[in-house]
């Protein structure tokens, strides 16, 4: 029993993002760079020996995470770190910031954060890639040096979260990739959306999330007991014996739910008449193929290639990026790895990449690929190669239209034939698909069917798009609504484009791997779902419950609706009669 908290009990409401309930501490987290004061100090030779310990303490902090990195992921992965060990040591800009100290006797923090400002201006204008990576480098480092001088909590600090709550205002995908598998009881953040990619990282890490949670910053204090129901979108802050008494039966419940459901988890994919579906994992690197199988997935739907890029805060090398798909190929043992190609942008920023009005809308995805030979050729490289071990698929993301394929297609053509050329071959033929995800495609599905082996819808930018709401924006997220008829209907015709030239068809956004949402895209024509893995198991129970038929006419009938709330509701009653709900 929880000894119940002086502070009184308070209810918060947000969007629930990863099922499950958790309860523990809350650990605060402090993001971004500090907003520095400018100010006068009495004395220099004070400030600068502040300095230097800021900068000593930052060292020892890096060289501890390096070596913890370095047992979890790898030395690889760990060598980031020594680029921010050699920041730290950069005579030169050391030597900068004791030189403005005495001239002009303002605290050490401002003439850091000064200085520093300079050197990133430097780097960012560099024509050469791997210099400019040195600006985020610089970034990095200096935000750790400024926490350390204003005694605040660098976000880096999630590494620590164990057997605790996260509490942030947001949580960057890499910040979420940081977090410890094994110990963080639940995070809750103010901003983000269902369809964020910390969302969708917290329900394949299978921690209980609730997300854009107005007011949640104000009303946690450090020492507070939280609760975070996944489930519903309930955050208490401070519970109550009796509120936590309510939980213990709402726990137990979710508990014999999810007992069902597992006891077919190892039974084919097929509706109770024989119709056959494949269920199949999005993955986020080698590390979540315990989970795929665990689960009997029949494959990999999604790879989300840019969680290495993002876990390593750099562009990593061929070599490196070689070295994970080869393990992801292997691992998976004969059944399909569906590769798609970076998809950095939007919510995923790597350093300054993004400093855009509109990441959403801008250099995202293909079209950055498309623009950076020097980044692309490499990851097509590694993933050819590593076609050579097992069957591989290959996608675009954020593709707009034909041509954009036909380029990105000749890309991979052209590497095919230089890896040809060093006698490295595919294994089987390499099917080659395109994401739809942007209305613009939707649109011409009957031409691009022409183009493709396959199709993959991301439902998460689809809707977004179509609808024109972020899918990471608390303040409009109840506009984010998969069953709009639009949303429905522009399925419809991707997937009728689809069979009317034998063109497969997955749907690999969120929505697959909801049981609500999952009979609907069946029974619209969808062949694939794929999906966080621990979403399998429900899925498959609602599917394997359903008739063909049921599903078509389940499809028929939400075509027919013109409001969003009825098609709602059908598809809830739908789902929660199968599992048995009601
Ligand atoms: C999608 O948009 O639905 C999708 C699967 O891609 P991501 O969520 O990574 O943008
Ligand atoms: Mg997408």
């Amino acid at each position: 029993m929880q000894a119940e908290s002086s502070r009184p009990e308070i209810r918060l409401q947000g969007t629930a993002a990863a099922p499950g309930v958790g309860r523990g501490p809350a650990y605060l987290l402090l993001q971004g760079m500090a907003i520095v004061a400018c100010q006068k100090v009495p004395d220099v030779e004070a400030e600068l020996r502040r300095f230097d310990l800021a900068l000593e303490a930052t060292r020892q902090a890096i060289t501890k995470l390096r070596q913890e990195v370095a047992q979890s992921l790898g030395e690889s992965e760990a060598a980031i770190f020594d680029a921010h060990l050699l920041v730290l040591d950069d005579v030169a800009l050391i030597d900068d910031v004791s030189k403005e100290v005495r001239a002009t006797g303002f605290n050490v923090e401002f003439c850091f954060q000064e200085v520093v400002q300079r050197y990133i201006d430097i780097f960012e204008r560099m024509e050469d890639a791997f210099l400019r990576e040195r600006a985020s480098d610089i970034r990095d480092v200096t935000s750790r040096v400024l926490h350390h001088l204003l005694g605040t909590r660098p976000a880096h600090a999630t590494m620590a979260a164990r057997q605790q709550v996260v509490v942030a205002r947001d949580l960057t995908p890499s910040e979420t990739a940081g977090l410890p598998e094994d110990g963080v009881l639940a995070f809750v953040t103010e901003e983000g959306g269902r369809t964020g990619h910390s969302a969708i990282m917290a329900r394949s890490l299978e921690i209980p999330a609730v997300v854009g949670v107005k007011g949640l910053m104000e009303a946690v204090q450090e020492g507070d007991v939280i609760l975070v129901d996944g489930e519903t979108g309930a955050v208490v802050i401070n519970p109550t014996g009796a509120t936590l008494e309510g939980y213990r039966s709402q726990e137990l419940a979710i508990r014999r739910r999810r007992d069902r459901v597992m006891l077919e988890i190892a039974l084919p994919d097929v509706t109770s008449d024989g119709e056959g579906f494949a269920l199949q994992a999005n993955i986020g690197g080698p590390e979540d193929l315990e989970d795929a199988r665990l689960y009997c997935a029949q494959g990999v739907g999604l790879y989300r290639t840019e969680n290495l890029y993002l876990r390593l805060d750099a562009w990593p090398t061929e070599a490196q990026q070689y070295e994970e798909y080869a393990e992801v190929v292997r691992e998976a043992k004969g059944r399909l790895v569906t590769f798609r190609t970076l998809d950095l942008g939007g919510d995923k920023r790597l350093g300054d990449l993004n400093d855009e009005a509109n990441p959403f809308m801008g250099y995202r995805a293909i079209r950055l690929c498309l623009d950076r030979p020097d980044v692309f050729r490499p990851q097509l490289r590694a993933i050819l190669r590593a076609a050579a071990l097992g069957p591989v698929a290959v996608m675009f993301p954020m593709i707009s239209g034909i041509e954009e394929f036909r380029r990105a297609k000749e890309v991979l053509t052209s590497v095919a034939d230089e890896l040809a050329a060093e006698g490295i071959r595919p294994k089987e033929r390499i099917r080659l698909g395109a994401m739809i995800e942007i209305p613009s495609v939707a649109a011409v599905a009957e031409d691009l069917a022409q183009e493709v082996d396959f199709f993959s819808v991301g439902t998460n930018d689809l809707v977004q798009y179509l609808l024109a709401v972020d899918r990471g924006n608390p303040r409009i997220s109840a506009l984010y609504e998969p069953a709009h008829p639009a949303v429905v209907r522009t399925l419809e015709r991707i997937f009728k484009a689809a069979r009317q030239h034998g063109v497969a068809t997955a749907v690999c956004g969120e929505l697959a791997g909801d049981p609500v949402w999952a009979p609907l895209l069946i029974g619209l024509g969808a062949h694939e779902l794929s999906m966080a893995p621990p979403a399998i198991p429900e899925v498959r129970f609602v599917l394997r419950h359903s008739t063909k038929d049921e599903l078509v006419r389940l499809a028929q009938q939400a075509l027919a609706l013109s409001e969003c709330s009825a098609i709602k509701a059908l598809l809830a009653d739908y789902s929660a009669t199968k599992l048995k709900l009601r």
